[in-house]
């Protein structure tokens, strides 16, 4: 069993973790950390619910970051508003100790004129569903030009909601992605398919996938 530290996370994200009361990594943060933490492998990760995916792809991302440059860097597509802020409310956590670190959420149904508000005050982590988001970028209120890595969080999810068209709008209006990353729980051809059209070799891993 491995530890937070020997994955090469920084310290204060470890500080962050023991704050949190995580001893150990669970399996999907055990393969995926170590990969994403050198910053230019696509990567795919398969793991059940309840599994640790957030922090598999939050730590890195606050590990990569550069804290002292004030627009985003990273992107972080999931499909519901619900599913938005549970992920901020975890990078709030994890980025306790990392001083001028910031996030914010995108997502239908609120106020978009708060968002951009918000967008605006400078954040390197937007957490977004994809149809705010593209509403975002077709206003020209967020910029994507710096955006070096773009996670897509239950992708089997967003693409059962149709979501497959504004999935690809995004990953073609990333011109300076080094790297994606997508996490599911499962992988349906349609999953497949975009992950093979965007993603260069990614690294593939899969866990706790029953032997029957
Ligand atoms: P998934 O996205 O795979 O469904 P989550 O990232 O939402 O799973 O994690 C499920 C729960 O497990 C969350 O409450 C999270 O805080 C907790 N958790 C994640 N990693 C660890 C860990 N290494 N140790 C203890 N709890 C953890
Ligand atoms: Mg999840």
């Amino acid at each position: 069993m491995s530890t937070f530290e020997a994955l090469g996370l920084d310290a204060r994200l470890i500080q962050a973790t023991d704050a949190l009361g995580f001893e150990t990594p669970t399996p999907i943060q055990e393969k995926a950390i170590p990969v994403l933490l050198g910053g230019q492998k696509d990567f795919v990760g398969l793991a059940q619910t309840g599994t640790g995916k957030t922090a598999a792809f939050s730590l890195p991302l606050l590990h990569l970051l550069e804290v002292e440059k004030r627009y985003p860097q990273a992107l972080v597509v999931c499909p519901t508003r619900e599913l938005c802020l549970q992920i901020v409310n975890e990078i709030e956590q994890f980025k306790k100790f990392i001083p001028g670190m910031h996030v914010t959420a995108v997502y239908g149904g609120a106020s978009i004129g708060l968002q951009i508000k918000d967008l605006r005050k400078g954040v390197q982590i937007v957490v977004a569903t994809p149809g705010r988001l593209i509403d975002l970028i077709e206003r020209k209120a967020i910029d994507l030009q710096n955006i070096h890595y773009v996670v897509l969080d239950e992708a089997d999810e967003m693409l059962n909601m149709g979501f497959r068209d504004d999935i690809e709008f995004i990953l073609q209006n990333t011109p300076n992605r080094q790297s994606s990353w997508l996490f599911s729980a499962t992988m349906p051809d349609a999953v497949r398919q975009v992950s093979k059209r965007y993603m260069k070799e990614p690294v593939e891993v899969t866990v706790g996938k029953k032997n029957t």
